[in-house]
C-alpha cells in the first residue's frame, strides 16, 4: 500500500496550501464580519486552475483527479470554509453533473466558462417541504411547445446569485411514476432566463461569506434540450452527485479541524499559567492529542472513498462514513479549540470563535448525519448503498 500523493496530488495540495495561506486566511475574519463574496479571491483560484480542477482539459479544465481535487479543497476550508463551500458547490454541485450526464453540447456551452471561473454554477435540489425527502419536491417542469415551463422554488441554493453565476441545475418533478412515487429530472435553467428570480441572501451562522438565496420559478420556460441527462433520471443523478459532494465535504470538515488544531497548538505554546505554558498540562496535551488523531483519521477516510471513486469502485458507503466522522471530528475540534483559547475563544477576535459557529453547517449540507448514519446502517443490513438511498424517498 502506498500514501504518497503522486506528483500531480501533491502539486494541487502545495499549490492550494499556498494561496490559502497567502491569500485568503489573513482575509478570512474580514469576509466573515462584513458578509462579503470574494470575488477577486474566486478570480484568482480560477487563474490557478482550481475551479476546473477536476473537468477535463478538453473543456479548459485542469484535469486533477478526486484525490487531488480533495486535498486542495482541504486547504482551502482550512483558510477559510466559505471559500471552500463556493469552490466544494460549484465543482461537486454545479459542474460534475453537467460533466456526468451532459450532452457534448451542453458540455462546451457551459463547461469551459466554469473552468475559467467566468461563470459558477448551482445545484437546486432543496424545498420548503423537501430537505432529506426530495420525495417532497413540488416544483413542477411541464413540456409545452418544445420547453419545459418550470414552476416553483428552492431554498438555501448555493452559489446561485453572484454576480458571475452562470445558472443552475435544478430538480423539478415532471410526473408520477406507476408507483406512485415522484418523477424527478434535472433540467439546466441559465441565470437571465425570464420567469428565474432569486431572492435576497441569508443572514447564517457560518458560510457568511458564501452566497446562497431562495430561488423562485414562475412559468419559467427553457428549451426541451436544456433537459439534464435523461427524463425521469433526476434521483438517481443527484443520489451519484451527492455521494461525491460528502467525500468534498468531509475534506472542507478536514481542513476546518486542521484549521482548529493550528489555532489551539499555537495558543497552548503561548498562553501561560501558573508560571508555565498551558501545553505543559497532560489535560491541554490530551486535548491536542485527540484531536490529532481524528483529524488524521478523518483524513485517511476522505483520502481512501476518494481514491475509490477515482479508481471506478463503489464508494458511498465510504463517502458517508466519512462524511458522518469528519464532520462531527471537526466539531469536537472547534469545540477544544475554544476550550484551549478559553474565554479568548469566546471572543469574535479569535479564529476559533468563528470556526465554532461555522463548524455546525457540515453535520447538515449535502446530507445529514442521520440519513448518512442510515445509509452506512443499511449497506451492511439488508441492502446496498444504492438500494438503501432509494428507500429514503416517500410517495
Ligand atoms: C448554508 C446552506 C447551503 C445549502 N446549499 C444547498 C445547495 O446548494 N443545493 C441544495 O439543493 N441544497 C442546499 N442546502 C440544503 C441542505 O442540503 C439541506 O439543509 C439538507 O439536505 C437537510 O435538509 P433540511 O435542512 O430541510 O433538514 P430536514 O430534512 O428538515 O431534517 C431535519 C432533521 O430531521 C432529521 N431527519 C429527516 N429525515 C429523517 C429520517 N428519515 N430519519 C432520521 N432523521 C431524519 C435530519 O437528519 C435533521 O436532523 C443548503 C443548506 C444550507 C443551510
Amino acid at each position: 500500500m502506498n500514501f504518497d500523493p503522486t506528483e500531480d496530488q501533491r502539486r494541487w495540495r502545495d499549490l492550494a496550501r499556498d494561496f490559502a495561506q497567502n491569500e485568503i486566511r489573513p482575509r478570512a475574519a474580514e469576509l466573515d464580519r462584513e458578509q462579503k463574496f470574494p470575488y477577486d479571491i474566486v478570480a484568482d483560484m480560477a487563474d490557478l486552475g482550481l475551479l476546473g480542477l477536476t473537468l477535463p482539459e478538453e473543456y479548459g479544465g485542469s484535469g486533477g483527479n478526486f484525490v487531488a481535487y480533495n486535498l486542495a479543497l482541504e486547504e482551502i476550508s482550512r483558510a477559510d470554509t466559505s471559500v471552500g463551500i463556493t469552490m466544494e458547490a460549484h465543482i461537486s454541485l454545479g459542474c460534475a453533473p453537467i460533466l456526468a450526464y451532459g450532452t457534448p453540447e451542453q458540455k462546451e456551452r457551459y463547461l469551459p466558462r466554469c473552468a475559467t471561473g467566468e461563470n459558477l454554477w448551482a445545484f437546486g435540489l432543496t424545498e420548503e417541504g423537501a430537505g432529506t425527502d426530495a420525495g417532497g419536491t413540488k416544483t413542477t417542469a411541464r413540456l409545452e411547445d418544445g420547453h419545459w415551463v418550470i414552476d416553483g422554488s428552492k431554498k438555501w441554493i448555493t452559489n446561485s446569485g453572484t454576480d458571475i453565476t452562470g445558472g443552475v441545475t435544478v430538480i423539478a418533478r415532471t410526473g408520477t411514476r406507476e408507483n406512485g412515487k415522484p418523477e424527478l429530472t434535472a433540467i439546466i435553467v441559465p441565470q437571465e432566463t425570464p420567469g428565474y428570480t432569486r431572492g435576497p441572501g441569508y443572514e447564517k451562522l457560518g458560510w457568511r461569506a458564501a452566497d446562497q438565496h431562495p430561488l423562485y420559478f414562475e412559468d419559467c420556460r427553457v428549451p426541451e434540450e436544456n433537459l439534464l441527462g435523461e427524463r425521469g433520471r433526476g434521483f438517481s443523478q443527484f443520489l451519484a452527485t451527492l455521494d461525491a459532494g460528502r467525500v468534498a465535504v468531509a475534506a472542507l470538515s478536514v481542513g476546518l479541524a486542521q484549521a482548529c488544531f493550528d489555532e489551539a497548538l499555537a495558543r497552548a505554546k503561548e498562553r501561560e499559567q501558573f508560571g508555565r505554558a498551558i501545553s505543559g498540562f497532560q489535560a491541554i496535551q490530551f486535548k491536542l492529542s485527540d484531536m490529532a488523531m481524528e483529524i488524521e483519521l478523518a483524513r485517511n477516510m476522505v483520502l481512501k472513498a476518494a481514491w475509490l471513486r477515482d479508481t471506478g469502485r463503489s464508494f458511498g458507503r465510504e463517502a458517508s462514513m466519512a462524511k458522518v466522522f469528519a464532520s462531527e471530528a471537526a466539531k469536537r475540534a472547534a469545540d477544544e479549540a475554544v476550550q484551549i483559547w478559553g474565554g479568548e475563544g469566546f471572543m469574535e477576535t479569535s479564529a476559533v470563535a468563528r470556526y465554532w459557529r461555522q463548524v455546525k453547517i457540515n453535520e447538515i449540507g449535502e446530507g445529514t448525519s442521520e440519513i448518512n448514519r442510515q445509509i452506512i446502517a443499511r449497506s451492511f443490513l439488508t441492502e446496498t448503498p444504492q438500494e438503501a438511498k432509494q428507500h429514503l424517498i416517500t410517495p
